[in-house]
């Protein structure tokens, strides 16, 4: 099963990630989780896409789209993958449509989180207060400021990507606002109507 989840900062697409992992047995791209870890490690990537994250701006396009087809060439994506938080640009997309070809690994559903953009503020406020909580530092882009710039960047650059997936006919929605469960559910349900 190869999925996309589409959504803005907030909307429920890590959490659901984690849980579509567990039971199927795919692994997570995230590649926020990336690039923070290449920060983390002061990598050439890392030391490309700080001041980016800090601010809430997207990271170059070449800069992610080269570390996820680094990422989908490993051999535990064969059998799947979740994407979480690529792509972001409609261009990312068009470079995700081509490596996937050279892979002979088409997409079996794009899975976009429609939210409440008023109740983003809270949740990742919320997000933030549960990792200080287990004893985390909080991510530095989970700032309300910082928030902002991330949902501009996402209303302006991220949306399209949603009509783009839209016109290949391989877009469904979830409502993001109900419970985890909900939502896992709907997800399940939803991945039952599509091929594996
Ligand atoms: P996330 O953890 O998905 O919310 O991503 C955190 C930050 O990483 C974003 O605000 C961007 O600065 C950067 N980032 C993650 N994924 C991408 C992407 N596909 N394109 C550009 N920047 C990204």
């Amino acid at each position: 099963m190869r999925i996309i989840l589409l959504g803005p900062p907030g909307a429920g697409k890590g959490t659901q990630a984690k849980s579509l992992v567990e039971r199927h047995g795919i692994p997570q791209l995230s590649t926020g989780d990336m690039l923070r870890a290449a920060v983390e490690q002061n990598s050439e990537v890392g030391l490309q896409a700080a001041a980016y994250m800090n601010a809430g701006n997207l990271v170059p396009d070449e800069v992610v789209t080269a570390a996820v087809r680094a990422r989908l060439v490993q051999s535990d994506c064969r059998r799947g993958f979740i994407l979480d938080g690529y792509p972001r640009t409609v261009e990312q997309a068009l470079s995700l449509q081509d490596m996937l070809r050279e892979l002979e690994a088409p997409l079996d559903a794009i899975i976009s989180f429609t939210v409440d953009e008023d109740a983003l503020a809270a949740r990742v406020e919320k997000r933030s207060q549960e990792a200080q909580a287990k004893g985390q530092a909080p991510r530095s882009d989970d700032d309300p400021e910082v928030l902002k710039r991330r949902i501009v960047e996402y209303r302006e650059k991220t949306s399209p990507v949603t009509a783009f997936y839209g016109a290949l006919g391989l877009l469904h929605s979830v409502n993001g606002m109900a419970t985890i469960d909900e939502v896992a559910s709907e997800i399940e349900r939803l991945l039952s109507t599509v091929s594996s």
